[in-house]
């Protein structure tokens, strides 16, 4: 039996991320950007108004105020998206919209709510002076064009989709999705619409997998169930090379159809398949035709941690993530917990903030590894060291935050 951190070292010492694909710059949301983007513009383009009103020249307009207002005459009328053509002279204004050029020898754009019109518009009077280059937004003050706006190995956010469009990056080169191929093992497994016969359970494994799969980013493929007899489930492991990552569930104890390890060790390379920890030890990890290949235990819950602890990692790392590790704090424990002696255990729990900024936990209900509704209500687990029993309440553990992403606090 190896410990959990041994494990998930071991796991993610040989995972690279994968190679790169262009995909369309919204669809790049949430990604890792693969290379560098740079803009081909500058960001703004052109000196442009930041303010509906007159574009003027500052001298034109020194000393002016409500009660000792300046005319102006009106050379232009300039809107976004136009280009202006007069030049102002002294004693000139252009009319002017927010994100259109400004004319030539402006100096400064007076709001319309400082202004007047006379003349149906042929004159502007100003009753406000004016700094050099107030409410002018200057070309290239946001972004100069050559420059790198967005750096290999970043996620994408909003605002970089939107610079992306700014500085006309239509596909940008981002990881790509691993494809995780899902296996269920088991002789007693139907499907979601049927209703089970006597002895026979639903799958749901393949369910919480596949969800937990999208949840990291990856593209999951649930494959054909596989049977409890050595000829199948070979069959079916074998398909792993035609993927990036395959994970089973069940048939890795020691009955007496559990057969996943056997095959694993005839068609594959079998790194470990005992973890310390509980819910779960038998955690298989291996390689077959060199992808990486999980089997994880049955129980649904013990299924939904070894994901977790050891599968999440994997697909974020495949993508280009470096922030491999969900949020954990300390929190204060709400009850008695007792435990074995053995393994470090991840207990389904539900931490609460308290107005003193202490969280304090307490179990989500049963932790039977069959039992999933627990771990439905859990927000964290609660990790319990090995070698210890007895936790009263009041002493202090640690939490692995399932509701929080990995890289935020
Ligand atoms: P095993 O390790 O194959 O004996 O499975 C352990 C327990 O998990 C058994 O009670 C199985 O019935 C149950 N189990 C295995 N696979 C699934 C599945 N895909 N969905 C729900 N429960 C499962
Ligand atoms: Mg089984």
């Amino acid at each position: 039996m190896i410990s959990v951190e041994e494990a998930r070292r071991r796991v993610l010492e040989r995972i690279v991320a994968l190679d790169a694909e262009r995909v369309g710059a919204i669809d790049s949301l949430g990604r890792v950007l693969a290379a560098d983007i740079v803009s081909d513009i500058d960001v703004a383009p052109f000196d442009n108004s930041a303010m509906d009103g007159y574009a003027v020249r500052v001298a034109d307009v020194a000393g002016a105020s409500e009660d000792t207002p300046v005319r102006l005459r009106v050379v232009e009328h300039v809107a976004a998206g136009a280009f202006p053509e007069v030049p102002i002279g002294a004693g000139e204004a252009t009319r002017i919209m927010t994100g259109a050029p400004v004319p030539e020898g402006a100096e400064a754009v007076i709001m319309v709510e400082h202004t007047a019109e006379e003349g149906d518009g042929a004159v502007a009077v100003i009753m406000t002076s004016a700094r050099d280059g107030e409410n002018i937004r200057r070309k290239a003050e946001d972004v100069r064009s050559g420059e790198t706006v967005l750096t290999a190995g970043e996620i994408v956010g909003s605002a970089a989709v939107g610079l992306m469009a700014a500085v006309g990056c239509a596909e940008p080169l981002v990881h790509r999705r691993p494809r995780v191929a899902i296996v269920a093992t088991g002789d007693e497994l139907v499907a979601i619409d049927e209703y089970p016969g006597p002895g026979k359970i639903r799958n749901s494994n393949s369910y919480t997998l596949a969800a937990q799969v999208i949840d990291a980013g990856g593209e999951p493929f649930i494959l054909e169930v596989a049977r409890d007899t050595v000829v199948h489930t070979r069959a079916i492991l074998s398909q792993a090379p035609d993927y990036d990552l395959m994970v089973s569930t069940g048939g890795v104890s020691m009955g007496d159809y559990d057969v996943v390890r056997d095959v694993l060790e005839e068609i594959g390379d079998m790194d470990f398949w005992k973890v310390a920890m509980r819910p779960g030890a038998p955690q298989t990890h291996g390689t077959i035709g060199g992808t990486p290949f999980f089997g994880l235990p049955g129980n649904p819950t013990s299924t939904m941690v070894g994901f977790e602890l050891f599968v999440r990692p994997v697909v974020l790392k495949m993508q280009g993530h470096t922030a491999l590790d969900r949020p954990h704090h300390p929190v204060v424990l709400g009850h008695d917990v007792k435990k074995k002696a053995d393994r470090r255990y991840f207990l389904r729990a539900v931490t609460e903030r308290m107005p003193d900024g202490t969280y304090v936990a307490s179990l989500a209900g049963a932790q039977s590894s069959a039992m999933l509704t627990s771990m439905h209500r859990a927000n964290c687990l609660l990790v319990l060291p090995e070698g210890e029993t007895f936790f009263p309440a009041g002493s202090m553990a640690a939490c692995i935050r399932l509701d929080r992403k990995e890289g935020s606090e």
